[in-house]
């Protein structure tokens, strides 16, 4: 339950409050997450009065600013088709409204599309203060952990790589089971994500494409079953989407 709500016009006050751990104190993004029931009491500090709602791109790169909303990311020009794609798979047009581009990054879960492309993308997430840069393959493993005085300001992604996205959901507006999620440097670098279970999407190969990464893909959820798919089919079915990701590259 929230039990205290500020709203700081600085970022000096915003992370003079997140230092504060009585009552424990996080930042407050779109709040779907944060404003949900929870047994848990904390006191928030909204980002709304920050002025990080902002896309803004520098060459090849595009900074999305911490509190963008998943819809502005959306309807940005610069996007690649598979992030477009991704974000709509991950809520309907109210959620993505609220929803912020790093609130999605810290709170989404292994079915997350938003979080499995943009860790395929290779996204860095900087925080303050000081600027900070943390790769989001890094970040994801600490997430459980707390970081008194600290936020993420903005979000830095390659909009200028190829990038594929492709899922399998028992309907076409449900979470997915299954999520293949890929990005391709002109290098030849190639980060591939499979996501659809567990508490975050896994990176199975951040290099040169081989055909062992299909083995890998199908190795990586043999024991990946719940109650919404089981193990079996989303082995089978890691192989096939990894292979539709590469395809696409070809
Ligand atoms: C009913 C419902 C069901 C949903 N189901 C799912 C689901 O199953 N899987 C899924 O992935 N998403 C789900 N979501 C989507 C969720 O809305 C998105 O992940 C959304 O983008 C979260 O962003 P937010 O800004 O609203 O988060 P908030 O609620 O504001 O914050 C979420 C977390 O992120 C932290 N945070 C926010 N901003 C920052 C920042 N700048 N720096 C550091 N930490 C920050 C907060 O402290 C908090 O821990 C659901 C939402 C709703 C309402």
């Amino acid at each position: 339950m929230i039990l205290e709500y500020y709203r700081p016009e600085t970022l000096e006050k915003a992370l003079l409050l997140l230092s504060n751990q009585t009552p424990k104190t996080v930042p407050l993004g779109g709040g779907t997450v944060l404003n949900a029931p929870s047994p848990e009491d904390y006191a928030v500090v909204d980002l709304q009065a920050l002025g990080w709602d902002v896309i803004e791109q520098r060459g090849r790169e595009l900074r999305i600013g911490a509190t963008a909303s998943l819809q502005m990311i959306l309807d940005h020009g610069a996007i690649q088709p598979a992030l477009r794609k991704a974000i709509q798979q991950e809520a309907a047009y109210n959620l993505r409204q609220s929803g912020t581009a790093a609130g999605g990054l810290v709170s989404g879960g292994g079915r997350s599309p938003y979080l499995s492309m943009m860790l395929a993308m290779d996204a860095d997430l900087v925080w303050q203060p000081n600027d900070a840069v943390v790769p989001l393959g890094e970040f994801l493993p600490l997430r459980g952990g707390l970081w008194p005085g600290a936020v993420i300001s903005e979000i830095r992604i390659n909009a200028q790589i190829q990038a594929a996205f492709h899922f399998i959901a028992r309907s076409l507006a449900d979470k997915p089971v299954m999520i293949g999620a890929a990005a391709r440097w002109p290098s030849g670098r190639t980060r591939l994500v499979l996501g659809g279970y567990g508490k975050a999407p896994i990176t199975i190969l951040d290099g040169e494409a081989n055909q062992g990464v299909l083995d890998g893909a199908e190795t990586a959820y043999l024991t990946a079953g719940d109650q919404w798919a089981s193990a079996e089919y989303r082995s089978e079915m890691a192989r096939v989407l990894a292979q539709r990701c590469l395809e696409e590259f070809e």
